[in-house]
């Protein structure tokens, strides 16, 4: 083979060995559900009666980003204080035994309400008046009323969500990786990672600053880009809510959780992983050194671990294999 398909072929099978396709499903759902959901009765009904409203332009935008709002803090609480309680209790099983750091201690429910608490008062206000003095009213400005009269089409939707999703994940890994720059990690980027064994709620604990800069742009700039229809929203911003959340969790339930091992690694580690998924590190070398070995040898672990139980052998937990030969640095 020439040198350069042969480092062709090594550039692709360093990237697929970083990937698990199970992570991709959550992303998938979304994208299924926003289609299947204008292809609803539910969908048009909540349309029409949006649209006898007979509102001018701006103002039906307005009626229908609010709706955007109540998704998000839906699920914010829906899905923070689940996790919570599965922290706190230790249950249900199929869910705990997924720990990805099997040997430390789950958070205390105190821990789980108080990151939350700060989500209420902090990051809810900083990213509304972000959203209300900047984002919704150039989202507003740019949509048109053909776009707000309609329901999208298949192709919109997966356009739309897939735009907005690639935006997204440039800005987070641009704005993070700017976050362990020595000075921005120090004023700023420290405080989210007081949790070295992070867990959902913990993934809206930071500084009001990196709350702005991270979560408001990285959701804020791709809406002001892409312009999206208003339900391709509605899922977008309940899509990023979820993401955050499984990738702090501490979980990793194939198929319901996406990016839990790489950005857990990142709060192990400190430094590297500055993508909520592999891709953009491997592109611009900035993986762990540490973290394709230990992905290596957890893929591993896990699947003799599904083998002993599918043949009812012992379950006692499989060592963690970083906390065996751990010789990573807190670098703050
Ligand atoms: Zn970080
Ligand atoms: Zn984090």
């Amino acid at each position: 083979m020439a040198p350069a398909m042969s480092s062709l072929g090594g550039f692709w099978s360093g990237f697929w060995a970083l990937q698990d396709a199970a992570e991709w499903i959550p992303f998938s759902a979304f994208l299924g559900g926003l289609v299947a959901f204008n292809r609803s009765d539910w969908s048009r009904n909540i349309h029409e009666s949006l649209w006898s409203l007979s509102l001018p332009r701006e103002k039906l935008a307005e009626a229908m980003a609010t709706r955007t709002g109540a998704f998000g803090l839906y699920l914010y609480f829906g899905l923070y204080l689940s996790f919570a309680i599965i922290d706190a209790f230790q249950a249900p099983q199929w869910i705990v035994r997924h720990k990805v750091q099997n040997t430390k201690q789950p958070p205390p429910f105190r821990k789980s309400l108080r990151a939350i608490f700060w989500g209420m008062v902090e990051s809810i206000p900083v990213l509304t008046i972000f959203n209300t003095f900047v984002v919704n009213p150039v989202w507003r400005q740019r949509i048109g009323m053909e776009k707000l009269m309609s329901i999208p089409s298949t192709w919109q939707c997966v356009s739309e969500l897939v735009a907005l999703q690639i935006l997204n994940e440039l800005i987070f890994y641009t704005v993070h990786r700017s976050m362990h720059t020595k000075l921005l990690y120090k004023l700023v980027h420290k405080m989210h990672h007081e949790n070295i064994t992070p867990f959902a709620s913990s993934g809206n604990y930071a500084h009001p600053l990196e709350t702005l800069l991270s979560t408001g742009l990285i959701v804020g700039i791709p809406i002001m880009l892409v312009v999206p229809h208003p339900s391709v929203l509605w899922f977008y911003t309940s899509w990023r809510n979820v993401e955050s959340a499984t990738a702090h969790c501490g979980y990793y339930i194939p198929g319901l959780c996406a990016n839990t091992l790489f950005h857990d690694w990142h709060h192990r580690a400190f430094d590297g992983n500055y993508g909520f998924s592999p891709n953009l590190d491997y592109i611009f070398g900035t993986i762990h050194p540490k973290y394709p070995a230990w992905l290596a040898n957890y893929r591993q672990e896990r699947s003799q671990k599904v083998a002993a139980e599918e043949n009812h052998d012992s379950m006692a937990d499989l060592v963690d294999p970083y906390e065996e030969s751990t010789d990573v640095k807190r670098e703050i």
